[in-house]
């Protein structure tokens, strides 16, 4: 009987996540010899833009506890950890309670490779005969009943079950800068940066979020000593994590209360009320009412509110950041009852402020850009109007507020494309062109949640499935491991019960 050929297309942390669940679900329902699995990757797998990082200032923005591989065991890193605490304390702070430590992320990739490594000698050994592929995949074409994949060496791969594994591509939002020596169009890989920079000159860096401050880390790693200057529209700095992650109960902002809203109307809940059960979530959390008009962070520099942040972090963390995380595992079923137009208002109104308390930087962090500010080093500067390269001074003008300054270098830290039409990817292009993926409004592309199926043109592209950023605008938290473990499970099942006939749960 021929085997079903599964593919795996992206080696980073959810494609090493789908290899180990597939082939640990067929090794134990004994059905391994019925599929043969396939990863394709140019690079190292286990690594991925995500953790392919060799920067030692590159931390996880997530407590070990979180980081677990498997979907069903969120703290098998952190238990990892604890297994080897004097091979990896160099790389881990906070190790004194393993759950809540952050480690470099080039530790994480190790432990992903360690994970990927072990399973896919048993599957030799076992005889399923896994393949790996390190090359690119271009393209993905329906042919007859399977799929056909187009690699960028022109072999073609055939395959019954395709899942899209591709990660975070980078954005397409300044080409008029590509080809300027100075610019560099995005934080990962570092090479550029330390090729390139010199240690005394002045840096810009496009955004101040958790891509900025990759880039300051990767700077400061390897000595740069000139004026940083971080450039965005909100000149907001993501919040910083507490030390302990502080459970709290929620009473107002909670899946049963946004049910209740659309069991009650009978239609989707707004982000007007949820944002007031947020707010009386805050002021039950604080035991006090608060001046809502004063929660903005538009009105000190974002050095003073770094102050504030770290030490609300030495001490807990505070309301907006712990009901947030406390909301973690419901609020991408309460994501999912909003409507197109729910979700994009959502982005546009709190999104910012969603992202700088639900995707804070690690307290270590926090600490050297605290002393970077203090020594004069670290500019954020808000109302980012615009940028231009001068190519007789060699320098780039960016345009903020009344101000116009001038830097040496300028590092596109945006962040990744959301929109795919703004994503640099030669696949996704063509899947695009093809209409095999379909735009969603708010971001990323169509899919069936369930089964993590591809949808367009109103119909489910039958055994291709798509994982991670590439659904930021139908799922919430693809930037979080332990909720891209969850959705690559249950692709794998879907897929599994598909190729086998056996039920798996
Ligand atoms: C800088 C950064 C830091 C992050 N830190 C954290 C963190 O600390 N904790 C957390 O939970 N989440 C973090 N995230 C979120 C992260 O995106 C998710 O955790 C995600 O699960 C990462 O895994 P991935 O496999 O989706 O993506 P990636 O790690 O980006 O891997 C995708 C892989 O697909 C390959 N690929 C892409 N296109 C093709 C193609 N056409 N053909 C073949 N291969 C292809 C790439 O080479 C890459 O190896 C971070 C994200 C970024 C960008």
């Amino acid at each position: 009987m021929d085997k079903e050929h599964i593919v795996i297309i992206g080696g980073g942390a959810c494609g090493v996540a789908a290899f180990i669940e597939l082939f640990v679900q067929l090794k134990a329902g004994g059905h391994e010899h019925k599929v043969k699995i396939t990863l394709i990757e140019p690079d190292e797998i286990g690594k991925g833009l995500a953790f392919g990082t060799s920067q030692p200032g590159h931390l996880l923005n997530t407590q070990a506890d979180l980081m677990g591989i498997h979907a069903s065991e969120p703290a098998h890193y952190s238990e990892w950890l604890k297994s080897r605490s004097h091979e990896v304390s160099s790389e881990t702070i906070g190790l004194e309670s393993p759950d809540d430590a952050y480690s470099t992320r080039r530790l994480y990739s190790n432990y992903l490779q360690e994970q990927f490594q072990h399973y896919y000698q048993i599957a030799e050994a076992s005889g399923a005969a896994p393949t790996i592929i390190h090359k690119q995949a271009i393209n993905v074409v329906r042919a007859d009943n399977y799929w056909n994949i187009l690699l960028d060496d022109g072999e073609h791969i055939p395959a019954a079950y395709v899942l899209l594994a591709l990660g975070t591509p980078k954005p397409d939002n300044y080409p008029e800068l590509l080809g300027i020596d100075n610019y560099i169009d995005f934080p990962w890989p570092s090479q550029p940066i330390l090729e390139r920079i010199g240690k005394e000159d002045t840096v810009g860096i496009l955004g101040s979020s958790l891509s900025a401050i990759d880039a300051v880390m990767t700077l400061v790693d390897n000595d740069h000593r000139g004026p940083i200057h971080l450039y965005s529209p909100d000149g907001m700095l993501p919040r910083v994590q507490s030390k302990e992650d502080t459970k709290y109960e929620r009473k107002f902002l909670t899946q049963s209360a946004a049910h209740q809203i659309k069991r009650t109307r009978l239609r989707s809940p707004r982000v007007t009320e949820l944002f007031r059960l947020f707010r009386k979530e805050a002021e039950h959390y604080n035991g006090t009412t608060i001046d809502w008009q004063n929660t903005g962070r538009t009105q000190k520099p974002a050095r003073e509110y770094l102050l504030d942040d770290i030490r609300i972090a030495q001490t807990g963390g505070d309301a907006f950041m712990n009901i947030l995380y406390a909301l973690r595992y419901e609020a991408g079923t309460i994501w999912h009852w909003l409507s197109v137009e729910e979700k994009k208002k959502f982005k546009r109104w709190i999104g910012g402020y969603w992202t700088r308390n639900r995707h804070g930087m690690p307290l270590a962090n926090a600490l050297r850009l605290q002393q970077l500010f203090e020594s004069e080093r670290l500019f954020v500067h808000p109302d980012f109007k615009q940028v231009e390269f001068d190519p007789q001074l060699n320098q780039f003008m960016v345009k903020y507020a009344e101000h116009t300054d001038h830097v040496n270098y300028l590092i596109n830290a945006t962040g990744p494309g959301t929109k795919i039409d703004q994503m640099k990817s030669t696949l996704i292009q063509n899947l695009r062109q093809a209409t095999l993926i379909e735009a969603y409004e708010p971001g990323g592309i169509k899919i069936e949640p369930t089964t993590m199926q591809v949808v367009s043109n109103r119909a489910i592209q039958e055994q291709l499935y798509a994982v991670g950023h590439l659904c930021n605008g139908m799922l919430l938290d693809v930037n979080a491991v332990w909720f891209n473990v969850k959705t690559v499970a249950r692709a794998c099942k879907h897929m599994l019960t598909k190729a086998t006939g056996e039920h798996y749960a």
